[in-house]
C-alpha cells in the first residue's frame, strides 16, 4: 500500500476540517515515516526480491514500526504531539489516521506484520493479486477523495485542490510502478528517497489548506 493510504486523510478531513491537510496525510504515513528513517539508519532491515508479484519488498525486520503494539504507540503518541496545538477531535483524528496505515498494510501485506514483538506475523498479502491491490488503492482514493472533496465544497471551500492532490497522488502510484527497486537489502539511499517523497507530499498537502473562498456570484 503506497498512496492508498492517504484515502484515510482524506476521510479524517472530510470529518474533521479542523485537522490540517499536511498533518493527516503525514499521520497516515508516520509508521513508514518512521520506517523509512530506521531503513536510513539500520535500524529495520528489508530487501527486494524482483521475482515477486505486486510489492517487491520482503520486509524481514521492523519491530519498531509495524508491530501491532509499535502501531498503536505512535498512534497515541501522535494524538498526543498534536493535541499540544490542535483540539481534541482533531488529534483523535490524527491518531486514528495514524492507526489506519496498520489496517491498509495488514489488508496488503504478506504476513510480516508482528501482533506482539517477535510474536505471530499476520497480513493478508493482496499483494500477491497486483491488479486487485491496485484498484483497492486507487479505489480508496477514489471513495474517499471524493467525500473530501463534497465537504470542501459544504464548507464554501474550492474543489480544485483537492482534486489536484488526488491527481498528484495518483501519477505517483504510477510513477512508483514504473520504477523498480534494485535487488538486495534495501539501503540507505532507498531509505531516504522514500522519506523525501513521504515529505513532499505532506507540503503538497499543505497546499490544500491555502484559504481562498469559493465565492458565488453577488449582484
Ligand atoms: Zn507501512
Amino acid at each position: 500500500m503506497f498512496v492508498g493510504h492517504y484515502a484515510a486523510a482524506m476521510a479524517a478531513k472530510a470529518i474533521e476540517p479542523k485537522a490540517p491537510m499536511w498533518t493527516l496525510a503525514a499521520a497516515a504515513q508516520l509508521v513508514d515515516i518512521g520506517w523509512s528513517a530506521f531503513i536510513i539508519t539500520g535500524i529495520e532491515h528489508a530487501s527486494v526480491d524482483s521475482a515477486l508479484p505486486g510489492s517487491t519488498l520482503v520486509l524481514e525486520y521492523m519491530p519498531w514500526t509495524h508491530s501491532l503494539p509499535a502501531a498503536l504507540a505512535w498512534s497515541v503518541g501522535a494524538a498526543l504531539l498534536v493535541r499540544l496545538f490542535l483540539p481534541l477531535w482533531a488529534s483523535v483524528a490524527v491518531g486514528l489516521t495514524v492507526f489506519s496505515h496498520w489496517l491498509l498494510d495488514l489488508l496488503v501485506h504478506r504476513p510480516d506484520l508482528a501482533l506482539w514483538p517477535g510474536g505471530e506475523r499476520v497480513g493478508f498479502a493482496l499483494w500477491d493479486y497486483p491488479v486487485i491491490e491496485q484498484a483497492v488503492e486507487i479505489g480508496l482514493i477514489a471513495v474517499c477523495g471524493a467525500a473530501w472533496v463534497a465537504s470542501r465544497k459544504t464548507l464554501g471551500r474550492f474543489a480544485w485542490p483537492a482534486i489536484g492532490f488526488i491527481g498528484f497522488l495518483v501519477a505517483l502510484q504510477i510513477v512508483a510502478m514504473l520504477s523498480p527497486q534494485p535487488e538486495g537489502p534495501l539501503g540507505a539511499r532507498s531509505g531516504a528517497t522514500i522519506l523525501a517523497i513521504y515529505l513532499v507530499v505532506a507540503v503538497v498537502a499543505a497546499l490544500t489548506d491555502i484559504r481562498g473562498k469559493a465565492r458565488r456570484a453577488t449582484a
